[in-house]
């Protein structure tokens, strides 16, 4: 049961209609991602982030919303696609970096109080804003956890911006997102937020760690995991991705801790519709082929 006995009620009408968060809905649930964020405020050694209309994956949107744009596309995509019932925020950078995010789903609150508005960032300003996501109105927030051991984290990372600007890298900066990721969950859950936790799983890096990660993270009280497969690219683009067999060991190593969730696609920052029935109503819903 996600999030334990004590939050099966008052997490279900999430569990039932969101098509990240139950293999029920996973088929029958749109969700539409609107791409407001435009920078990120750490780097992943694997993100090479674009704006660009070849590549489905996420970090990647084609274009760029303003918040005050996104009621007339919300509106537009329920017509296109009547099961949409979930309005995220995914990037293509990071969802905390810049205060686009919060004006959209402020925004969400007053135009579709119906749609569950849900979020995915990299934690790193999470436990400083979870109140203000709170007030938004925000339900779930996906945290992306790739290792809760600042040895294991470096080698995934590169570095972190802090809050001077100031660029921290190494151990350094691995603390310090581990830091506040943890603290992040922790405030997001005693919030009554659920928190889902991706992770994405890299081969000869984290995969022994994963089981670890889904430890730490339950014990914060977050309610389900998510492992992707890591795509090679970027500064780990020698690395191979994993196979079936690795991911599912991992997989079931993790799900001993903290459920597991394995139906994700990876989405695009700009992702609209039923998750894996394919990308085709980005072309309606922005009248146009993407802008590079
Ligand atoms: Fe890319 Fe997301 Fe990592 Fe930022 S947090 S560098 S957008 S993968
Ligand atoms: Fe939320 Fe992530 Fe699903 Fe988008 S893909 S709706 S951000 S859980």
């Amino acid at each position: 049961q996600i999030g334990g006995h004590k939050h099966a009620n008052q997490f279900d009408h999430l569990v039932k209609n969101h098509p990240c968060l139950s293999k029920e809905a996973h088929h029958k649930s749109g969700r539409i991602h609107l791409p407001v964020s435009p920078s990120c405020n750490i780097q992943c050694r694997f993100c090479k982030r674009g704006f660009n209309k070849g590549e489905i994956r996420p970090g990647v949107s084609s274009l760029l919303l303003k918040p005050e744009e996104t009621p007339a596309i919300v509106d537009k995509a329920l017509t296109l696609c009547p099961e949409l019932k979930v309005v995220g925020i995914a990037g293509p950078g990071d969802t905390l970096a810049t205060d686009y995010a919060l004006e959209t789903f402020a925004i969400m609150k007053k135009t579709y109080p119906e749609l569950i508005s849900c979020l995915s960032t990299n934690g790193l300003k999470l436990y400083d804003k979870v109140e203000r996501l709170k007030e938004v109105g925000v339900e779930t927030i996906t945290v992306t956890v790739n290792a809760v051991e600042p040895d294991i984290l470096s080698q995934i990372i590169a570095y972190v911006i802090d809050e001077k600007g100031k660029k921290l890298t190494g151990l350094q900066g691995a603390n310090k997102l581990i830091e506040a990721q943890l603290k992040g969950i922790k405030k997001a859950v005693e919030l009554g937020i659920l928190v889902k936790i991706n992770t994405v799983l890299i081969p000869g890096i984290n995969d022994e760690h994963v089981k670890e990660i889904a430890k730490v993270t339950k014990e914060l009280g977050a309610s389900l995991l998510n492992i992707i497969p890591l795509i090679p690219q970027h500064e780990l683009a020698d690395i191979k991705a994993p196979s079936c067999m690795l991911l599912e060991r991992v997989r079931k190593e993790a799900s001993e801790y903290l459920e597991v969730f394995r139906h994700c696609k990876h989405c695009r920052a700009d992702a609209c519709g039923i998750p894996g029935k394919g990308q085709s109503l980005h072309k309606e819903l922005y009248d146009k082929e993407v802008v590079e």
